[in-house]
């Protein structure tokens, strides 16, 4: 039966349908970040009471547009962590109290297992084992994946995230909040070789990141320039252009490292067109295959949330009826399929 997929954990509310069998039957995406931008970033409290008045309205669009009424519903999903703990405990509580009042289990889920099994909502998907590069607005991680949630951490970022520094460099070059796919089209306009940027980290072995660096060396850039827009999108440019050697350079490393030969890209950053050229040509001469979702599903939304659920129910977990959320939440903590139900 079809699993509902609910995901709160940060400014995006998303609500899905997805059946191992069908496949994702509807999907809506409500987005924050006009409510955001004039502050310059999230605000938990706005975006826990944005998330209240947004659910239940768009649980009923996405049934509707799925064609299914509520006691169709086979078990429900929610993000439990990681993630701001009010605008989790939203989605947790209309999630366990639907699944409450229909007599179907519920399961929390974990945010960014739901990234990493985004491809999976994809026609011809990977099977493990693969490598995951997950690179996203609060994480960047070399993940081994032995099985369907036996996770391995190879790798790390000391710092800032890849989306963090994307949304930082755009801010720090004037752009207005998020500025990470901005920065991104710009980046597209920009003239290539003017600047060039260091490749944080690939000198020396190891699978870790680090941006921070790189950020600020975009800041003297910034400041000793003439500050146009063109200079603005040739910055842009070399700052994407060392961004996405990185993340390549670190992922062929991984593939070595593991004998794996499959690669999966998630999260926001997985949306950026460069960094899906230069693996999709790196994957062609060397030999592996590499799996993304569709850009939509690389940033947040409730289908990847359905569909990580789906299997877990399916392999019969799926927790008491307490609102449990996790805020910090361990990737590698996670059981596999088949084991004990995490947390
Ligand atoms: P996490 O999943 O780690 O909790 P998050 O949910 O905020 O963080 P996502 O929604 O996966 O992150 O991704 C958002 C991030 O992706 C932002 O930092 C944004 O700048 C970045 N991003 C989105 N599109 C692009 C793009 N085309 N190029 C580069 N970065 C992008
Ligand atoms: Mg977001
Ligand atoms: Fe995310």
């Amino acid at each position: 039966k079809p699993v509902l997929g609910i995901e709160s954990s940060c400014d995006e509310t998303g609500v899905a349908v997805y059946d191992l069998k069908a496949g994702l039957l509807a999907h809506r995406l409500y987005s924050q970040v006009r409510l955001h931008a004039e502050y310059g970033g999230v605000v938990p409290e706005l975006a826990s009471r944005d998330h209240v008045r947004k659910l239940l309205p768009m649980v009923r669009e996405t049934l509707a547009a799925a064609q299914l009424r509520v006691d169709d519903l086979g078990g429900v999903a929610y993000t439990a962590g990681p993630g701001l703990i009010g605008a989790l405990l939203v989605g947790a509580s209309a999630a366990r109290a639907l699944a409450w009042s229909l007599d179907v289990p519920a399961i929390g889920v974990h945010h960014m297992e739901g990234h990493l099994l985004a491809p999976l909502l994809e026609a011809d998907p990977p099977k493990p084992p693969f490598v995951a590069l997950l690179v996203s607005g609060g994480h960047s991680m070399l993940i081994a994946v032995e099985a369907i949630g036996r996770y391995r951490l190879l790798g790390d970022t000391l710092d800032d995230a890849a989306g963090e520094a994307f949304d930082k460099t755009a801010k720090l070059m004037g752009l207005p909040y998020p500025g990470g796919p901005e920065l991104a089209r710009m980046a597209q306009l920009g003239t290539s070789g003017r600047f060039r940027f260091s490749r944080p980290m690939t000198d020396r072995p190891g699978l870790d990141f680090s941006f921070s660096g790189l950020k600020t060396q975009v800041l003297l850039a910034w400041q000793q320039s003439d500050q146009t827009d063109a200079t603005r999108a040739d910055i842009a440019r070399g700052f994407e252009e060392a961004m996405v050697d990185t993340l390549r350079i670190k992922c062929l490393r991984a593939l070595d490292t593991t004998g794996a030969r499959s690669l999966v890209i998630a999260g926001g950053v997985g949306a950026n067109r460069r960094l899906r050229q230069q693996l999709d040509e790196a994957a062609r001469r060397h030999g592996f295959r590499v799996y993304f979702p569709r850009p939509e599903f690389c940033t947040d939304n409730g289908a990847m949330i359905a569909l990580a659920g789906a299997l877990r129910l399916a392999a019969g977990q799926g927790d008491s009826t307490a609102i449990h959320v996790m805020p910090r939440w361990d990737l590698e903590s996670l059981g596999p399929l088949d084991g004990e139900p995490a947390a």
